[in-house]
This record gives C-alpha cells, sequence and structure tokens, in this order.
C-alpha cells in the first residue's frame, strides 16, 4: 500500500480523473504512457520484464484486460506495476462498472456537484480489507454510526411503539446475518433448501420475543397479533436487497460458508466512492514508468485464443456517442487476458469465445444466481424527515391492507407477483451530512422499479416519504425534490444486474446443486493459461463485493505476470 501511495504522488495528472466528473465522460478516451525511462526503485525492481517485452510487430500489449471495474484495473495495475504492457479495454464511457458515483441536483456554487453513490456505497468490514485501506489512504471518510438508533422500523403513519420495533430490529438483524449462518453450519441443509426455509419457518428466531409483545401492543392497537409476525415477515423479505434475490432462492447450505473481512460495515461518503478506482487508473496510466492504456467505448464482441501463436486476438466495436457514425471493429493481440465481464453480461450477452469455454465455465455461467440490488436517490435542499439526526436506516413496513402502496408502480399483474416487503431507506444526513434519502430496492421489487417510468418511481419514493418518515409535519411543508435518480442495472447492457449469490435450485442442465466451488471455477484459467477471469464472481470468499472483486484482480494480474516472467525466461 506504502508502495501503491508513492506511486500516485509521482504520477501525473490523468486525463482519466475526468471521467468521472459529471459531464465529463470521455470517448473512446485512449490515455497511454511511454515506458522508456526506468529509474524509481519500483521500475527497477521489474527492469528485467519491461526489457524483454514480447516485440513480435503484430502484438499490442502483453496483457489486455476486459473491463475498467474495479476488479480489471486492479489487475492492470499488478500488472504494469510488474514492468508488463497492458491494454484495458472498456465499453462504457467511464471506469468503475458497479462502482457509480454520479452528480444529483443542481450544483452547488461553493461545494460543486452533490454526489450520490449508485452502485457500491458500502465497505463490508473494516480489517483485511484492501478498500478500506486504500480509502484510509486517500483520505476518503468512511462513516460508521453508533449501533443504537441506527435502525428505525416504520410502520403505517410510523406507529409502532419503539418496544416492539426494536425487537423486530434486532430479530430481524440477529436471524439473517447471525441465526441463520450457524444453522447452515451446524445443521448441513439439503442443497434445495433456501434461505427463507429457515428465516421465515415457524419457529425462526425472526418471531422471538413477539408473542408477549405483539399481544401487548395488540391489545393495545386493537389489532391482531398475527400482524406482527406478518410484519416480521415483510421485514425480513427487505433483506433481498443484500443477496440480490428472494430469500427463497438462495441457497441455506452456502449461507456465511465464506471467509470474510471482520469488523463493522461502513459508508463512503456520498459520491466518493469513484475516488478509489480513478485512483487505480492513474497508476495504471500516469506513471512514468508503467505502460498502461485505458480505452472506453471498446465492446469486446470476441475472444480468439490462437495456440499456434500463441496469442489472443480481442476484437471490439468502438462504440460512438453519436449514433449518425458508423461503429468500427478493431482488434488487439496480446499474450494473455484477463476477463472481468461481470456474470449477467457472460450469462446474457457474451462476446464469442473462440474456441468455446469448457464446459465447467460453461456450468458455472449458467448455474450461479445473479441478482438485483437497485437503488432510488432523492435529494432535498434540507432535511426533513423525521429523527434526521438520530437514524441511519428507515425500514418502511407495507400496510397489510394497502400493500400496493409501498410497491414500485408498475402494472397490476407484476404488483400481483410481488410478495409484500419493506423498503430500506438510508439517511445521509445522519451519515455524511448529505440532504438526501436512497432507497434500495432488491430482486423483484428493484425489477419492478427498473422496467417503470423513472420519474414516476421518483414520485413514488417521495410520496412514501412523505407518508412514512414525517407525520408530524403537514405535508405542505415538505419540500420537493432538488434532485433525483433512479438506476437501472437490471437493463445495463453492461452489468446486466448486480452480483452473485448462490442459488438454491440446482443447474438447469445437468440438475446438480450449485456450490462455492463454481465460484471457484472461475479462477481457473484456461487456453494454456492465456485466458483468465476476475471479478467480484470470480471470490469464493468474497463474491459480491468490491474488496472480492478487487482481490481477485491482483490474484489474476499477479498469476498472469508470473506466467510471462517464467515464459520470459524459459522456465515454461
Ligand atoms: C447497486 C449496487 C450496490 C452495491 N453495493 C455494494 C456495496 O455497498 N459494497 C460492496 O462491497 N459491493 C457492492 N456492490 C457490488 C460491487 O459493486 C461489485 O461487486 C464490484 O464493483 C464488481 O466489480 P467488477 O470489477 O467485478 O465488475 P464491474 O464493476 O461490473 O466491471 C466490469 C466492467 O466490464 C465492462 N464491460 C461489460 N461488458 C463489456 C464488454 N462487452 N466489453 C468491454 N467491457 C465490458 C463494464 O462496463 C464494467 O466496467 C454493489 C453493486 C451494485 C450494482
Amino acid at each position: 500500500m506504502a508502495e501503491s501511495l508513492k506511486n500516485t504522488a509521482m504520477s501525473g495528472t490523468s486525463t482519466l480523473l475526468s471521467v468521472g466528473q459529471p459531464g465529463l465522460a470521455g470517448n473512446n478516451n485512449v490515455t497511454s504512457t511511454g515506458a522508456d525511462t526506468l529509474g524509481t526503485t519500483h521500475a527497477q525492481s521489474h527492469s528485467t520484464c519491461l526489457l524483454h517485452h514480447d516485440t513480435r510487430p503484430e502484438i499490442d500489449a502483453d496483457v489486455i484486460v476486459i473491463g475498467a471495474g474495479i476488479s480489471g484495473l486492479a489487475a492492470a495495475k499488478e500488472l504494469v506495476q510488474r514492468g508488463n504492457k497492458v491494454i484495458v479495454l472498456e465499453a462504457r464511457d467511464r471506469i468503475g462498472g458497479r462502482i457509480d458515483s454520479r452528480a444529483i441536483g443542481p450544483q452547488d456554487a461553493a461545494e460543486g456537484y452533490a454526489r450520490v453513490d449508485m452502485g457500491a456505497s458500502f465497505v463490508h468490514g473494516k480489517y483485511d480489507n484492501p478498500i478500506y485501506d486504500l480509502a484510509q489512504d486517500l483520505n476518503i471518510k468512511v462513516h460508521y454510526t453508533s449501533p443504537e438508533g441506527e435502525m428505525r422500523i416504520l410502520d403505517a403513519d410510523g406507529q409502532m411503539d419503539e418496544h416492539t420495533a426494536n425487537r423486530l430490529g434486532f430479530n430481524v438483524s440477529y436471524t439473517f446475518f447471525d441465526a441463520s449462518r450457524s444453522y447452515a453450519q451446524n445443521n448441513d441443509p439439503s442443497p434445495g433448501e433456501s434461505l427463507a426455509s429457515y428465516v421465515f419457518a415457524a419457529d425462526s428466531p425472526l418471531f422471538d420475543g413477539l408473542n408477549q409483545n405483539e399481544i401487548a401492543s395488540a391489545i393495545q392497537r386493537d389489532q391482531q397479533p398475527s400482524n406482527l409476525r406478518w410484519k416480521a415477515k415483510t421485514l425480513g423479505r427487505s433483506f433481498s436487497g443484500w443477496t440480490g434475490a428472494d430469500l427463497e432462492d438462495v441457497a441455506l447450505r452456502w449461507w456465511g460458508f465464506e471467509r470474510d473481512t471482520m469488523g463493522p460495515d461502513g459508508m463512503v461518503t456520498s459520491g466518493r466512492y469513484h475516488e478509489v478506482v480513478d485512483h487505480l487508473a492513474d497508476l495504471v496510466t500516469s506513471h512514468a514508468n508503467y505502460d498502461g492504456q485505458i480505452r472506453l467505448g471498446e465492446k469486446v464482441e470476441r475472444i480468439h485464443w490462437d495456440s499456434d501463436r500463441e496469442l489472443v486476438d480481442v476484437t471490439v466495436t468502438e462504440l460512438r456517442n453519436n449514433a449518425s457514425s458508423p461503429s468500427t471493429s478493431r482488434t488487439y493481440t496480446a499474450s494473455k487476458v484477463i476477463c472481468t465481464l461481470p456474470l449477467g453480461v457472460l450469462q446474457r450477452r457474451p462476446p464469442a469465445f473462440v474456441p468455446q469455454l469448457p464446459p465447467r465455465k460453461r456450468r458455472a455461467i449458467r448455474a450461479l444466481g445473479y441478482g438485483l440490488l437497485s437503488k432510488i436517490a432523492v435529494r432535498y435542499d434540507k432535511a426533513w424527515w423525521r429523527d434526521s439526526d438520530k437514524t441511519t436506516s428507515y425500514f418502511i413496513l407495507p400496510l397489510q391492507e394497502k400493500i400496493t402502496e409501498t410497491m414500485p408502480p408498475c402494472s397490476p399483474e407484476l404488483q400481483r407477483k410481488l410478495k409484500p416487503q419493506g423498503l430500506m431507506v438510508q439517511n445521509f444526513i445522519n451519515i455524511d451530512g448529505t440532504a438526501q434519502l436512497v432507497m434500495f430496492l432488491g430482486a423483484d421489487y428493484g425489477q419492478a422499479m427498473e422496467q417503470a417510468d423513472q420519474n414516476e418511481c421518483v414520485q413514488w419514493a417521495h410520496t412514501l416519504f412523505k407518508r412514512y418518515l414525517s407525520p408530524t409535519i403537514s405535508s405542505t411543508d415538505i419540500p420537493e425534490p432538488i434532485g433525483a435518480i433512479a438506476s437501472s442495472w437490471s437493463t445495463d447492457p453492461f452489468s446486466f444486474n448486480s452480483y452473485t449469490y448462490i442459488p438454491s435450485k440446482p443447474d438447469s442442465k445437468d440438475g446438480l446443486p450449485v456450490t462455492p466451488l463454481d465460484i471457484a471455477e472461475f479462477a481457473v484459467p484456461i487456453w494454456s493459461g492465456a485466458l483468465g477471469f476476475a471479478g467480484e464472481h470470480t471470490h469464493p470468499d468474497r463474491y459480491a463485493s468490491v474488496h472480492g472483486a478487487y482481490e481477485s484482480g491482483i490474484r489474476e494480474g499477479k498469476r498472469a505476470a508470473i506466467a510471462l516472467d517464467m515464459h520470459r525466461k524459459g522456465e515454461e
């Protein structure tokens, strides 16, 4: 880490730094640095590699990295630091992939654009987490809130008594994060069992202590006690935002099997996650002694291994912002390729792999689950909502008799398919002082939201906030939003959803259970080591996360660099 910081300090200003700025997205932005000077301690340590570049004229780079998300940039950084020439090919006109920091609302003269992270925003775990370390080094604040008052559960008109709300809040996080994990470990559930089968079982800790509570509270409020169990269930369902899938679809057997980071989860200051990827991009492209390029707007269509030449050809379509100019295609050639295409892209719109991927890779692509987390961010000129200084997350619970009110604005047929669930809303005034609320919608709710008209979705969210988060202020006093964004991860052709999960249902073709080995399968290179894979979906311990994606990139960058070194030394 210290070394990478030293390198940053020495690097010049990269044009890619502007890519993350609002309105400045580059088009086919080519950044290249020469590798003609050696002299720093770091470059010297790898100078033998630079002096032995493959000089065949048809070669464009030692390694082509496909995708400029965090895994691709981590791989490229690792490779250039080890003296290799690297080209990163990225289809979008920005770097970062599922790290997507955006401007929201009008520009503030003093502070510039207000920002929000529409992709990753959490740093999961403080210890043994390279992203936390990077954030520290880059002075990006990670916010930790006190556990008290962190979560506030609101049912119809916010009337749930505090005792019951606290009990529900404790039950749901305990059941989801602790009890279900230890149940899976101690009871060895069968492959077909789902997380829902434990979380929603009649004797689940989700319902613990609700009986006495529920009766007292229900009598007081003239309600049926069973109503509280229903509320606990709807609250449990809101955790589909965490898994990206309905809890019915997630395998219980593998829930919590992984060795993950330690310590609390924190949140990066709104809209600053991109600084981590910008930093990596800078290391790749702007260091005088490194030889890295990031090419934006280049969509990979074909990856062809020529075993005779021991080279890989990667054909791209150059995407143009201007629809009237025709797309052109070109081919790059390298000794090795690292593919960081998201699992959703591999499943739904993969490039042509020639020769085709081996059966085990094809099975992993087919069988693994790839879920959806969607967000609606709404910005206001002031924080008008209740307990804004005390609450990090609100959970809005549906009303049994008005369940469609808390469902995204979609067709009645689609609404009939949605199961009632709570909605998580993050209050950024209590996180980093920004007057914005961000609603998280997992799985089917996210799908429904992203299919609807974006303005309608924003209006729906604003109406719900007014109704549930401010029962004491008359709605005429509540300001209108000054900015809003609704995500579209499910339809984005360069992600097609959000992140990986291990499904409870078996593979559709061979009928066998899906396991973490399917994720591990991606970490195995093919084509005699010429094609490797990185990305969150390739890290069995840390899939679905930024830190997992980053570590997978380092893993693959290192592997390719070692293989190239061995080749240069004739050690194969
Ligand atoms: C809404 C949301 C919230 C999240 N929240 C968190 C969180 O709080 N904390 C956390 O740790 N993780 C979170 N995640 C997960 C995390 O963002 C991802 O795991 C991680 O960023 C994935 O990085 P990656 O490099 O594997 O993939 P990506 O970032 O998706 O990078 C792959 C790149 O490949 C490019 N690409 C796609 N197709 C082509 C093509 N044909 N040719 C060339 N390039 C192509 C894409 O444009 C992209 O830039 C969240 C994800 C989402 C969507």
